[in-house]
């Protein structure tokens, strides 16, 4: 997947508030790839709906001991899905709600904003696009 733009990076660091979704750290931050970046594949750009602000630190650890919390909170999308909505024509990884961890507010993602919902709301759109592994996860994390 091609890198996001400058302007785009800028749009996503300002919509989550300069703040890692995770930690709240303001330092080492950088734009993450909500979906797997794909090995040599295709050059679209992914757009700000699939992009997430996070710390250094936060971002490596989603690849790994935090894994199954980042799937749970939104801050990853597997991959089947990512190929789901490519075959459907959608993009459901941005349909994928957010948990902005330390201001304690889920959110959907549209176009360049965050819009609060209930955390009712998300758990249910979770279950929606998940089944019952989301509540896997929940019980994992
Ligand atoms: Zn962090």
């Amino acid at each position: 997947m091609a890198d996001p733009t400058a302007a785009d990076r800028q749009a996503v660091y300002a919509r989550d508030v300069f703040r890692c979704v995770r930690c709240g750290g303001e330092q080492l931050l950088t734009v993450q790839h909500r979906a797997a970046v794909g090995m040599g594949g295709t050059k679209l750009r992914p757009t700000t709906t699939e992009l997430l602000t996070a710390c250094l630190i936060c971002n490596e650890a989603f690849e790994g001991f935090l894994q199954t919390g980042a799937l749970l909170n939104g801050w990853k999308v597997p991959r089947w899905l990512q190929e789901k909505g490519k075959r459907e024509g959608m993009n459901l990884v941005g349909d994928v709600p957010v948990y902005y961890a330390v201001e304690r507010i889920w959110c959907v993602l549209i176009m360049g904003a965050r819009m609060h919902i209930t955390e009712q709301q998300a758990l249910a759109t979770m279950r929606d696009i998940y089944g019952p592994q989301y509540d896997e996860w929940r019980l994992a994390a």
